[in-house]
């Protein structure tokens, strides 16, 4: 537990499979609250509960584009502290991997973010950054003064040649990042060399939670030119108009990635705290350098 969050972690499918079939009333159950909430809460709303970082009774903000129903996980923003579900997820984790106090270097994968905000406002030693075209940069400078009254300069780092010298991390947040990087290895053995030895990753990117093998969707050819595989998949962006092409959904292998580049241990874990505003599916990976 941590908070009022029941994490479940998971080294392998295979011993995923094993707790459904084990466990498969408490897993549906928690599936089918989440699936008839997103079709009770059309248009917009709120959804009272608790939020375990503001550490008080608020509410879970909610809107859903007509005809729609409500993503479960990028909405319900808490009232308070302004994080969605996926970003209060990441940041309970990262709370217990690294409590506040504890003087911990942390980096996140993102600047211009209310994840990034609530980090820096509540850990000592944070750093942030983005990855952008450099004509892009005054466009991104304003945005972060603008609508998240960060006054600070914007960082720049690609995930596969970070800056940061070997072993000076002690976590690193990467939220629906490592998707859209072809060349995903490089990031996850980047992450591995930056983060002290106990060092903690908190990640989240589309997961395929059935599946062993991750499922690439598009790839950099030789010659610079984007094949897609798969229907092009864009993510929206506060930051791009166009959003953001996917180049994988992962499977269970990321673990092994991981594991290879360096991780001691790496799982995946499904927390569930409906009081938090946190349903089914809120897959975020764990890793231990
Ligand atoms: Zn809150």
């Amino acid at each position: 537990m941590t908070g009022l969050i029941d994490l479940v972690r998971f080294s392998s499918l295979g011993a995923y499979k094993d707790a459904l079939a084990e466990r498969s009333e408490v897993f549906t159950a928690r599936w089918l609250w989440g699936e008839h909430l997103e079709a009770a809460c059309r248009h917009s709303g709120l959804y009272p509960g608790y939020c375990s970082l503001c550490a008080k009774p608020t509410e879970f903000r909610f809107s859903a584009g007509p005809g729609q129903s409500v993503n479960l996980r990028e909405e319900l923003h808490c009232r308070d502290c302004g994080l969605s579900a996926r970003a209060r997820v990441a940041a309970s984790l990262l709370k217990m991997a690294c409590p506040p106090d504890s003087a911990a270097k942390v980096y996140l994968t993102e600047q211009t973010t209310a994840l990034y905000r609530h980090v820096r406002r509540h850990w000592s030693d944070v750093i942030g950054s983005e990855y952008f075209e450099e004509s892009a940069r005054d466009r991104i400078q304003a945005f972060m003064r603008d609508s998240l009254g960060l006054d600070e300069r914007l960082r720049f780092e690609d995930v596969t040649a970070l800056s940061f010298a070997d072993q000076t991390l002690d976590a690193i947040v990467s939220c629906d990042v490592l998707e859209h990087v072809p060349d995903y290895r490089a990031a996850a053995a980047e992450f591995a060399r930056v983060l002290k030895s106990g060092g903690q990753l908190v990640l989240t990117v589309p997961f395929l939670d059935q599946t062993q093998s991750t499922l690439t969707r598009a790839r950099v050819l030789a010659d610079g030119q984007i094949e897609h595989l798969e229907e092009p998949e864009y993510h929206g962006d506060p930051l791009d108009p166009e959003g953001v092409l996917a180049f994988y959904h992962f499977g269970w292998d990321l673990l092994e990635t991981l594991r290879a580049s360096g991780f001691e241990s790496a799982q995946w874990c499904l927390p569930w705290a409906p009081a938090e505003g946190i349903f089914s599916g809120q897959w975020t990976l764990l890793a231990t350098r």
